[in-house]
């Protein structure tokens, strides 16, 4: 039998992220991501179509729920083998994890889809490799190269032993969009037969990065003249990292004052933040600089808030400050509280800077509701509505489109990791250069 892909994730969708890969008897998985999203609770529940068995192993391309969140339902299912990621991919997956499985506890309506002790168990798992270190598990070789989207991602280079052949594949994972202010450059593998590609972005072109700094300065000093509040719901992992770089910035170019506060008011940002700064060699060249004679990350200003306690006690100050505090999407966590405290006050800017899902509180004000309710009350609000759209994480179409292209020797290309549109809007792109697969979720594709 040729060598298949088991497609268990993010066909068709975003999320999800999960492929089986078969060849000669053996079986090695990459990634295995959480569905998120409308109908994601039930498809995660009901497990892996996979068996656990025959899985030598999984290589996990980095530390995003989508990506690692159902690492332990798949031990829970049986799986004994070792999870192959970056040292840096390791520490945040630990992070991710344990949060998910608090969410997953807090909740007392439902079963927690996994505990505590099954995220320590996959984290025993983890075996932790270098970018650029060649692994064997049975018929696969791989070696993870950088992504350039979040710390410590990669993107899988392979070949499968195919009877007689070795057959080179490589899995994008999720690409960066450069030049990334924290992590380095995408990686260019020379050649490959099949590429296994995100398509997230497929059908779209991102403005150039760059304006989100103008904007928070401008938004500070506002605020430091009327004597406002800036919130920023944050998402814990780069982004929240990728706003105090900005923040330094500002603060020691004298363009915001020094004596502006800064709330960071998320101890799961701050346990990120301390994993960025363990691991500066993945940085690019200019923060690693930066990184060598000051930290990137804190600045005069900067007050961490740790309990509860202390977060509620930003409730009675008045004047001129900056709240960031997570979710991103406002569907939970402190900005909640926050929220509700300032959105009423008219000197209060509330800075979006990332994408709001449906169904979200931040995407119900995105969308210009002028009344929502929070923690059972009826808030009024009159803060203003900024939008940061130029902090994306992931490739857009051309950048996709010329990652692809710069590979040699590719006969076929499947779309993963995006929505329709997404999909077919890189499939126009690649249209008569090669052949285009876009599996459906559980399918097994031969090649
Ligand atoms: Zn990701």
């Amino acid at each position: 039998m040729r060598m298949r892909i088991k497609f268990l994730g993010a066909a068709g969708e975003v999320t999800g992220s999960c492929y089986v890969v078969k060849a000669g008897g053996e079986e090695l998985m990459v990634d295995c991501g959480m569905f998120q999203g409308e109908g994601a609770d039930e498809k995660n529940r009901n497990g892996l179509e996979t068996d656990v068995s025959r899985l030598g192993a999984v290589v996990l391309t980095h530390a995003h729920l989508d990506h690692c969140g159902r690492l332990p339902l798949l031990v829970k299912q049986g799986f004994k083998g070792s999870i192959f990621t970056t040292p840096a991919s390791r520490d945040l997956v630990e992070i991710v994890l344990l949060d998910a499985a608090k969410v997953a506890a807090s909740n007392e309506d439902v079963e927690p889809i996994y505990s505590q002790a099954e995220v320590e168990q996959v984290l025993g798992m983890i075996k932790t490799v270098n970018y650029g270190e060649k692994v064997r598990v049975g018929g696969f070789d791989f070696e993870l190269l950088d992504a350039g989207h979040i710390l410590g991602s990669a993107m899988v280079d392979m070949r499968v032993k195919d009877g007689e052949n070795w057959r080179r594949i490589v899995f994008s994972g999720d690409l960066g969009n450069e030049p990334s202010p924290i992590v380095g450059e995408i990686a260019r593998p020379e050649n490959a037969e099949i590429v296994v590609m995100e398509s997230t972005y497929g059908n779209r072109e991102h403005k150039e990065r760059g304006e989100e700094v103008q904007l928070l300065e401008r938004v500070c000093v506002e605020a430091e003249e009327k004597g406002g509040t800036v919130l920023m719901p944050a998402f814990s992992l780069e982004r929240t990292q990728e706003l105090l770089h900005i923040f330094d910035h500002l603060k020691k170019e004298g363009k915001v004052k020094e004596s502006l506060p800064v709330f960071l008011d998320s101890p799961m940002a701050m346990r990120a933040t301390a994993v960025f700064l363990k691991y500066p060699d993945y940085f690019n060249e200019q923060l690693e600089k930066h990184h060598s004679n000051d930290d990137p990350f804190d600045f005069p200003g900067l007050e961490l808030v740790e309990g509860m306690g202390e977060s509620k006690k930003i409730n009675g100050r008045l004047g001129a400050k900056v709240i960031i505090a997570g979710s991103g999407m406002m569907s939970g966590g402190r900005i909640i509280f926050h929220a509700a405290r300032w959105l009423p006050d008219e000197k209060t800017v509330l800075i979006i800077t990332g994408y709001q899902a449906e169904g979200t509180l931040g995407r119900e004000i995105v969308d210009g509701a002028k009344r929502v309710v929070i923690l059972g009350r009826e808030i009024e609000i009159k803060a203003r509505v900024e939008e940061i759209t130029t902090m994306s994480a992931h490739a857009d179409r051309s950048q996709l489109l010329e990652w692809v292209e710069a590979i040699k020797g590719v006969k076929k290309v499947v779309l993963t990791h995006g929505e329709e549109v997404g999909r077919d809007g890189l499939e126009a792109g690649l249209e008569n250069k090669v052949e285009v697969v876009k599996p459906e979720f559980n399918e097994e594709v031969e090649f």
